[in-house]
């Protein structure tokens, strides 16, 4: 066994990895990029070495510098996690012929499994049933028409070196195949500098369905069941589970077999991911083999009790699997949640920034029976940098059946605390609540299906009006007790939305009754855990535990209880009165104005003052997340000033050019 691995890689996965070396008695290193000195995986590790500026092109993804650190540290092992060198056969050969162990499957491996035209022959080959298709390089537009017309429409014209949803369009006429052939190989060109093209049938409304193998070097292979993915934006996936609610023993069974014998054929020596495209049917085709492990493994590890990153390690030194197909089973159920630095209520733009306040959910079992688990690779007053993968963290949750974990998930996010920058967690929540994602008939169009026009947060139940009532009566209550020591007024007037809701307040020994006059009902507010400053409210509402963000606003309270949002102002009833009389406060006139939509770095500004503009030309091209993000302009005008230049950081909503 190893005494010493460096982990070749940030954030989440090399804590992760950090903890079960800990577990294992091996000692880590690390290394980092000026924008991660500071970091969690830095505090954590035994030994960092610092390898160069924040872009991953000049320190993650640089071959030579980990091999230095390697040696500069005497470790004799690198997980490279997943991301940056952790499919790239051409570093895992320059470990070895160093004399370093590459912890991931040998390099002839990765290589087969790296080219999807590739991979789809070898995998037909060893008797994989694979997506219907020409499994060949294509020529020309004409000859992609061709062959989409034999396929027959609708097809998915893919880039060969294709990753990360990127160089994948579908194509549903003639039309599509001629605007979409050229476009996509242009992209892989750009993107992955190979411009090999295949075109197979697209699985409409399929689902995303994955099996987990591992392999040593002594020839045994097993798999660990499924996991389920179907739950995606743009290709990329958001929400996981295991097992999943499709599957029967039958199935499961062909496609674990499958996945083995590809695992087989390509000798696998490590733990992979073979990922499929299933029909609502049960019908399943191969899409391609991820040489690493996944993003989404935590699902995996919670059903089975396996540690994949502890397996890696031992099969890397050597060590032939302790355990057979047999002794693998799957125990309850798990889901996952990818925790995103990116506004849901604005298009799901990226949107980076310091996390002012960071509050995860306990880890470890719940009182209901079930476990909570986050993987993070952040502290509170840490940055989510533009450099990198905008993900936060992992928070995943096993019970013992699916409704159960759903709603352990559903209280996990509840309780998730994140201020400073625009996350997905009101998004999620909404997700966990919606009544077709609770059903299991999940596809990969689910969000496009359900957040047709994106995500405006929900309607509150009845349930979830009651808690913000009581919540803001709860915390107006405890704020004028400590202004007013025993002379605070009972009566007051909730304004809720176009509503004002009379109550009386009365406290009790466990906490806070709120008597709605009107409805003639009482909301009990018991075991309340909240004090001025804190952003979570937790307690019970007639018996039932639930957790609520708050944070002050104007003369009252904004709470959410999962995707259900509302300001609510707690005020004396002549006061109710007087607001009701105010005419609405006028939004600022931002027509003539265009806003940068995220934090960023002005790329360019395309613009100069004076100069007529059309509606839809570009004004400006913005940096967040290793994404360009191009600002047009939604009306014709003419530029009167300009607020920013090339090179300057921006806000949300900072003026970059404001119209006569
Ligand atoms: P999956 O593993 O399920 O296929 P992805 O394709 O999203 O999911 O995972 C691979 C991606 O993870 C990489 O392409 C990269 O963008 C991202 N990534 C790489 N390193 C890290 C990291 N340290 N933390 C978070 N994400 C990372
Ligand atoms: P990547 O390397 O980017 O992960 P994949 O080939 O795994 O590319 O495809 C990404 C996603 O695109 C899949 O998870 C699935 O949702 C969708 N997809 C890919 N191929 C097909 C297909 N033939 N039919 C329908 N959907 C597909
Ligand atoms: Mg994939």
């Amino acid at each position: 066994m190893f005494s010493k691995i460096l982990i070749a890689n940030r954030g989440e996965i090399a804590v992760r990895i950090i903890k079960t070396c800990r577990r294992l008695g091996i000692a880590t290193v690390v290394v980092y990029s000026e924008a991660d000195a500071d970091s969690m995986a830095v505090e954590m590790a035994d030994e960092a070495v610092f390898i160069g500026p924040a872009p991953a092109a000049q320190s993650y993804l640089l071959a030579d510098k980990i091999i230095e650190a390697c040696r500069q540290t005497g470790a004799q092992a690198v997980h490279p996690g997943f991301g940056f060198l952790s499919e790239n056969a051409g570093f895992a050969r320059r470990l070895k012929d160093e004399g370093i162990v590459f912890i991931g499957p040998n390099p002839e491996a990765i290589a087969a499994m790296g080219d999807k035209i590739e991979s789809k022959k070898f995998a037909a080959k060893a008797g994989v049933s694979t997506v219907p298709g020409h499994v060949g390089e294509i020529d020309d537009t004409a000859h992609a028409v061709k062959i989409a017309e034999e396929i027959g429409y609708p097809v998915m014209i893919k880039a060969s070196a294709g990753g990360g949803g990127k160089g994948i369009r579908v194509a549903w006429d003639r039309k599509d195949v001629e605007e979409g052939f050229p476009a996509v190989r242009a992209e892989a060109k750009a993107s992955f500098g190979d411009d090999r093209i295949f075109i197979e049938k697209f699985i409409e409304s399929p689902r995303h369905i994955e099996i987990q193998v591992l392999g040593d070097k002594h020839g045994h292979v097993v798999h660990l069941f499924e996991r389920e993915c179907s739950i995606q934006r743009r290709n990329q996936k958001v929400v996981e589970e295991a097992p999943s609610p499709l599957l029967d023993e039958a199935t499961r069974k062909a496609m674990g077999d499958q996945a083995i014998a590809l695992a087989q054929a390509v000798g696998y020596d490590s733990a992979g991911t073979v990922e499929f495209v299933a029909g609502q049917d049960r019908s399943f085709f191969f899409l391609e083999m991820n040489t690493r492990l996944q993003v989404e493994h935590p699902v995996t590890e919670l059903i089975t009790g396996v540690d994949l990153v502890e397996q890696m390690i031992r099969v890397a030194a050597g060590e032939p699997l302790a355990f057979t197909q047999a002794d693998l089973a799957i125990k309850g159920w798990a889901i996952e949640s990818r925790i995103y630095a990116e506004d849901p209520y604005r298009g799901f733009l990226p949107s980076i920034g310091r996390l002012v306040r960071y509050g995860p959910p306990p880890e470890g079992d719940t009182a209901s029976g079930a476990v909570v688990r986050n993987d993070a690779g952040v502290r509170e007053g840490d940055e989510i940098s533009m450099f990198y993968d905008p993900m936060i963290s992992k928070l995943s949750t096993w019970a013992p059946d699916r409704m159960a974990a759903i709603d352990a998930m559903g209280a996990a996010l509840e309780q998730f605390q994140i201020e400073g920058l625009g996350h997905n967690v009101p998004f999620l929540a909404a997700v966990m609540d919606e009544a077709r994602f609770r059903s299991g008939h999940l596809a990969t169009s689910y969000i496009k299906d359900q957040f047709p026009d994106g995500f405006r947060g929900t309607e509150a139940t009845a349930f979830q009006r009651d808690v913000q009532v009581a919540a803001a009566c709860a915390m107006h209550h405890r704020l004028a007790e400590r202004a007013w020591p025993g002379r605070g007024r009972d009566a007051w007037t909730v304004a809720l939305g176009d509503q004002d809701i009379p109550v009386r307040l009365a406290p009790t020994a466990q906490g806070l009754d709120v008597k709605l006059v009107e409805e003639g009902r009482t909301l009990a507010l018991t075991d309340v855990v909240w004090r001025p400053g804190m952003g979570v409210f937790a307690g019970r509402l007639d018996g039932q535990a639930f957790s609520a963000q708050v944070r002050p606003a104007a003369e009252g309270f904004v709470v959410r209880h999962r995707a259900a949002e509302a300001q609510v102002r707690v005020l004396t009833e002549t006061s109710a009165k007087l607001h009701r009389r105010l005419p609405p406060r006028q939004a600022a006139d931002t027509a003539k104005l265009v806003l940068s939509p995220m934090p960023g770095l002005v790329v360019s500004l395309d613009v100069t003052e004076g100069q007529e503009v059309k509606v839809g030309e570009t004004v400006a091209i913005i940096e967040a997340m290793k994404m360009q993000n191009i600002i047009r302009a939604e009306r014709d005008g003419v530029v009167k000033s300009v607020g920013a230049k090339a090179g300057d950081s921006v806000a949300a909503d900072e003026v970059l050019v404001e119209f006569a």
